[in-house]
């Protein structure tokens, strides 16, 4: 295609050339025709009058020269005579031709008036006639010279001469030569007739021209032929003769077509050629091309034994490299394929014994946890033998220290999670009002303590609904409303407020006025375990908190921020996505503190009780059998593992099975949907008291059926409360 405009422009431009080269050609060779005849006719003309000027002399002389008639004859003279006054012949010698009669023809005299007299003029010389008819009709020229005796001598020339020349002249179809007198009559020409007539072409402007004396090239209308010409000519100096060698344009440009239909023919293969060769080659290119783009999908899709195998068709080296590089590069990416997937199974194996070495540590770490901090509870609450000052403070180290331990593998654990993507979510539409409550209602109990007030600034208007896990949002806003408590001083101030932004999403501020963070520490701010230099301060924390409530929240869909002020406070944001559902949300009631209840008052006297213990770890059970020992109506049996557990249950129907999860032989769960599936025992409340405290362990351990799930450490009073809650409905089912 892109050949077609050159090669087009190509033709046309031939074409052009291919016309002017054309009539230059004709006009040149027409040129050199014209001349070559006009030469041709003046060396006649010549002879002519050297053959007339001999014979004239020879007529007067008595020794006549032989052969003069045969010589004459060559020069087409039909004979040459003298006449006297009267046109009486005089004497004669005939050549072609003799004339009739002795007197010579009136006609022809009166033709030749014109030169009669300028041959009287000039007596001597020889005078051309122009052409004429002679005595039988035929187009004749006559010799006149006036001689010496007074008598005139006459030759007269066919035009045979001219004729056979005019005829020797013929190309094309209608290219010939034209032969005119000096005042322009026909003398040799293609059509008889008007070479009969004498036919007048002086109208004619090449005609014209030669008349003036013109030699050269010309374009002209001929009417003889009915077409434009052109036309070299050329006058013959010695006689005044014009010769012109006319040949139609029609004719030339026929000529220059057929040149330029060639080129054409020839431009229009080459395109032809072209494309074909375009097309090959392009094969050629293509066809691996499109093998190893195949092979680069199948190697994107995984296969990566896919290869590019070309055949040993006539390929260019480029192309054959390239198949040679490209199957070097698929092996390369298979073997790094091979060392990545290696590496990945290695970083998931990995991944996995990390979390399983996780998970199995906080199980170790709780169980003896769970009876340091449980004994030391019941020291606390032993109302009977009260502790001593220094009794009281050790048991606070001990507590303390405890819980901080605690809460270092409980965020270890959901840091772990939180990295390994398996931190389950439950997203809902939530009112932001109950998110609120719910953190507000758990922080005041740490700001009393610490003697920060916490305010309230949501305002009472309706507040949105949140597209949120509550849970995993609590979480945040504890953390950092827990944070404004922590790093505040005495009769500090932590508020809370909210403003909705465009987008659909709420920000959530939590302000205080405490110590701030200085500012060369903020960059560090969200990193694991940096605690900014409050590593050795009285204040408890792991620097962990902040790391995980920046991942919860982005995990959330939302973004955290912070400023902070050294010595003046700090203000921590979060924006949270609102639900698309803004449908009138519910006032909630506030929750009132007034909702801590005080676990004194759960005790309810009633009934003397069972309770079954199953737990493996001697020093789990002695806790327990402390705590249930402060309940004066219940009985406490224990068993070591599952089945004997089973058989006491079934023995001695209790009112309450404390069951641990991790038993030896038959496990907690087992042991449930055993109980669970026993008439006597099915509807026996069965509390879980474990040590696996990963959500997933709480969900599946709650799906089975476990009344409640309690984790380790005990919460003393949390537990107390539980089983009198438990019983008391158990007493009010039963
Ligand atoms: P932790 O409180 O357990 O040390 P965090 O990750 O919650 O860990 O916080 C990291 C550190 O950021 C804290 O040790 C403390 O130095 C600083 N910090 C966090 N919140 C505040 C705040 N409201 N005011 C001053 N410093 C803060």
């Amino acid at each position: 295609m892109v050949s077609i405009l050159p090669v087009g422009i190509l033709a046309f431009w031939q074409h052009q050339t291919a016309v002017n080269n054309e009539f230059s050609v004709v006009e040149n060779q027409h040129k050199v025709i014209a001349r070559n005849l006009a030469i041709a006719l003046d060396r006649y003309a010549t002879d002519l009058r050297s053959a007339f000027q001999l014979t004239t002399d020879n007529l007067q002389n008595t020794n006549k020269i032989k052969g003069l008639e045969w010589h004459l004859s060559e020069l087409y003279f039909q004979h040459v005579c003298s006449i006297d006054a009267t046109g009486k012949i005089k004497r004669l010698q005939c050549a072609l031709a003799c004339p009739q009669g002795q007197q010579f023809p009136e006609t022809v005299l009166a033709a030749l008036e014109d030169t009669l007299r300028a041959a009287t003029d000039d007596p001597g010389t020889i005078q051309l006639s122009g052409i004429t008819h002679n005595p039988e009709q035929q187009p004749a020229f006559y010799l006149v010279r006036k001689m010496a005796d007074g008598n005139t001598a006459i030759g007269e020339i066919s035009t045979q001469y001219f004729v056979e020349l005019q005829r020797a002249v013929a190309f094309g179809e209608k290219g010939h030569a034209a032969i005119v007198d000096n005042v322009g009559r026909v003398i040799a020409h293609p059509r008889q007739d008007w070479m009969n007539s004498m036919k007048d072409l002086s109208g004619i402007s090449v005609v014209q021209k030669m008349i003036a004396g013109e030699n050269g090239v010309t374009r002209f209308y001929s009417p003889a032929v009915k077409a434009d010409m052109v036309a070299g000519f050329n006058v013959v100096p010695a006689v005044g003769w014009g010769v012109m060698v006319p040949q139609p344009q029609a004719e030339i440009f026929q000529h220059a077509q057929s040149i330029s239909k060639a080129a054409l023919t020839i431009a229009i293969l080459g395109i032809f050629a072209a494309t074909f060769l375009s097309w090959w080659i392009s094969g050629i290119l293509s066809k691996p091309m499109q093998l190893m783009a195949d092979a680069a999908q199948s190697v994107a899709q995984g296969d990566l034994a896919s290869k590019v195998h070309l055949s040993s068709e006539l390929r260019p080296i480029e192309i054959r490299r390239l198949e040679k590089s490209f199957n070097r590069m698929i092996d390369d990416v298979g073997r790094k394929n091979t060392v990545l997937v290696n590496l990945a199974h290695e970083a998931i194996s990995s991944s996995s014994h990390k979390s399983a070495f996780i998970s199995s540590l906080n199980h170790e770490l709780r169980t003896p946890m769970n009876s340091v901090l449980g004994f030391a509870q019941m020291l606390e609450m032993n109302d009977e033998e009260p502790l001593t000052e220094k009794q009281k403070s050790a048991i606070e180290h001990i507590l303390r220290n405890g819980n901080h331990l605690l809460e270092l593998i409980d965020q270890m654990i959901e840091l772990n999670e939180i990295e390994a993507g398996t931190l389950p979510l439950n997203m809902e539409d939530i009112p932001a009002r109950d998110v609120f409550n719910e953190s507000l209602y758990l922080i005041r109990a740490r700001a009393d303590q610490d003697e920060v007030s916490i305010i309230d600034r949501t305002g009472d208007e309706d507040l949105p609904l949140l597209f949120t896990d509550s849970t995993r949002l609590i979480q945040v806003l504890l953390n950092l409303m827990s944070n404004g408590v922590k790093y505040n001083r005495k009769d500090g101030v932590v508020a809370l407020s909210c403003e909705q932004l465009p987008e659909h999403m709420l920000r959530i501020s939590i302000t205080d006025n405490g110590i701030g963070i200085p500012a060369e520490q903020q960059d560090s701010l969200f990193q694991p375990f940096e605690r900014l230099g409050h590593e050795l301060s009285q204040i408890d924390g792991t620097g962990i908190g902040l790391s995980i409530t920046r991942q919860i929240v982005e995990m959330l869909g939302g973004q955290i921020g912070f400023e902070s002020s050294e010595g003046k406070g700090s203000t921590f944001w979060v924006d949270i996505p609102m639900s698309v559902k803004q449908a009138s949300v519910q006032k909630t009631v506030k929750a009132s503190d007034s909702a801590a209840s005080n676990n004194e008052d759960q005790h309810e006297s009633g009934p003397d009780r069972t309770v079954l213990y199953i737990e493996d770890n001697p020093d789990s059970l002695h806790l327990v059998e402390a705590i249930i020992g402060q309940f004066g109506n219940i009985r406490l049996i224990t068993a070591e593992n599952a089945t004997v557990g089973y058989d006491l249950s079934t023995s001695q129907k209790p009112d309450l099975i404390l069951m641990d999860i991790n038993l030896p032989g038959m496990n907690g769960i087992q042991a449930l949907n055993r109980l669970q599936q026993t008439r006597e025992t099915k509807d026996i409340p069965v509390i879980a008291i474990t040590s696996n405290t990963l959500p997933k362990d709480i969900e599946a351990g709650l799906k089975a059926g476990f009344t409640a799930y309690i984790t380790k450490p005990i919460k003393v009073s949390e537990f107390i409360q539980t089983i009198d809650q438990t019983l008391n409905n158990a007493g009010k089912l039963g």
